[in-house]
């Protein structure tokens, strides 16, 4: 398998070369890089040497190893299937929404349940000052002195991201000499992003095409640093690359069966870190005041959020239909405006993520549903929280695939 894991790491790269997202992170030996961008490799050829990898998995008996080696088997088999999916989406194949995010992630998003966003919607509804206009200009209306001004942004973003590594780090042991920067940027088509580059090291982005408001620190702290993406890969490279020797884990695809997990572990992980009411009195206690916010809407604002998270499931509805052609782009963010109560400028930025990523969509609510549910299911409940927080740690540090996790 080291030698299969070799060749995945280099067709991966192969990738690369044709599709400029592919490669996520990688921080294997320089030389395969450099052979990768010398040596270009055609699609096809790279198609073909994907589905030779899979039959020779297929063919390995792993029924004796340990439970270890046999996820690792399994998960380069679904690895080099998400890969070979990718290569003929490249090559010009069109599959339906739900056949792309199955061949590419291992999942399908369930049919959004349309009575439970009615009634989010009309919780919502009571929650949010009556006024002039539809409930998507009322809501932004609310939230307009929830913005933190842009000269206090770094120090409420520093703030949520030193609470957030301290409540980890008590509970996940991490190396010494693990960090990250944070850049701002714009133009981007997401939110905030991290750039894994090796050796504990992460550049996490944050976009600021829009304001940001004040529940938006803490959520990007956890989620793209702790116990999120920037956590998920220094495990994964310490216990798998450094311990192990397993190469394969030096290459992360954009498009992968561990994006659900990576997505679905990161949401999750911000309730895991700050369970119950203790994220709103952290928000509430700490970053209202740094942000010079008044505190007063924390409460109120809390609630929304809970019920927002209800309605996130129309992101998936809106993809599914924008993608496979009954709605056009414009629609899509009307329908988004609508469901997901997004103001028309991020919804349209959110169709633009549609265009670029397509169907990775899913990952965020359907990977976060997922990983709960696992925690959930081996003990971890909220009640239990060294159980919680061990069961997640357990499952970002190993290769799982969605469909093995029900
Ligand atoms: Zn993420």
């Amino acid at each position: 398998m080291d030698r299969i894991g070799e060749s995945f790491v280099k067709l991966a790269l192969a990738v690369g070369e044709h599709d400029p997202l592919y490669v996520d992170a990688y921080f294997g030996p320089a030389e395969w890089r450099e052979q990768a961008k010398s040596g270009k490799r055609p699609l096809g050829e790279i198609g073909k040497a994907a589905l030779r990898l899979i039959a020779e998995l297929k063919r390995l008996d792993a029924s004796g190893e340990d439970e270890a080696l046999r996820l690792r088997r399994s998960f380069l088999i679904k690895q080099l299937e998400s890969l070979a999916a990718r290569v003929s989406m490249l090559e010009g194949a069109k599959l339906p929404f739900d056949e792309e995010s199955k061949a590419l992630f291992d999942a399908v998003a369930p049919r959004a349940d349309e009575r439970r966003i009615r009634e989010a919607l009309a919780g919502i509804d009571s929650l949010v000052p009556p006024g002039e206009g539809t409930l998507v200009e009322r809501l932004d209306r609310f939230k307009n002195d929830l913005v933190i001004p842009k000269d206090r942004l770094d120090a409420v973003f520093a703030a949520a991201i030193a609470e957030a590594r301290k409540r980890t780090r008590e509970r996940i042991e991490l190396p010494e000499d693990e960090s990250f920067t944070v850049e701002y940027v714009k133009g981007e088509p997401w939110g905030a992003y991290n750039w894994y580059k090796g050796g504990n090291r992460s550049v996490i982005q944050i976009n600021t095409d829009f304001p940001s408001f004040i529940d938006a620190p803490l959520g990007l702290a956890c989620h793209e640093g702790y116990p999120g993406h920037h956590v998920q890969n220094v495990l994964m490279e310490q216990g798998l690359v450094k311990d192990r020797g397993w190469i394969e884990f030096t290459v992360s695809p954009l498009f992968s069966p561990l994006s659900p997990i990576n997505e679905g572990a990161a949401n999750f992980g911000v309730e895991v870190a700050f369970p119950g009411d203790s994220r709103a009195e952290f928000e509430r206690d700490v970053l209202y005041p740094l942000a010079g916010i008044d505190p007063g809407k924390a409460e109120r604002y809390f609630a929304i959020r809970k019920l927002l998270r209800e309605i996130n499931y129309s992101e998936n509805e809106a993809a599914r239909r924008y993608l496979d052609g009954e709605i056009t782009a414009e629609e899509a963010a009307q329908y988004l405006c609508d469901n997901a109560l997004m103001s028309l400028e991020r919804a349209r930025r959110l169709v633009t993520f549609f265009d670029r990523y397509r169907s990775y969509i899913i990952n965020y609510n359907v990977g976060y549903d997922l990983v709960k549910r696992y925690v959930e299911k081996r003990g971890g409940t909220e009640d239990r929280p060294d159980k919680r927080w061990e069961e997640l740690r357990l499952l970002i540090s190993s290769p799982r695939v969605p469909s093995e996790m029900q």
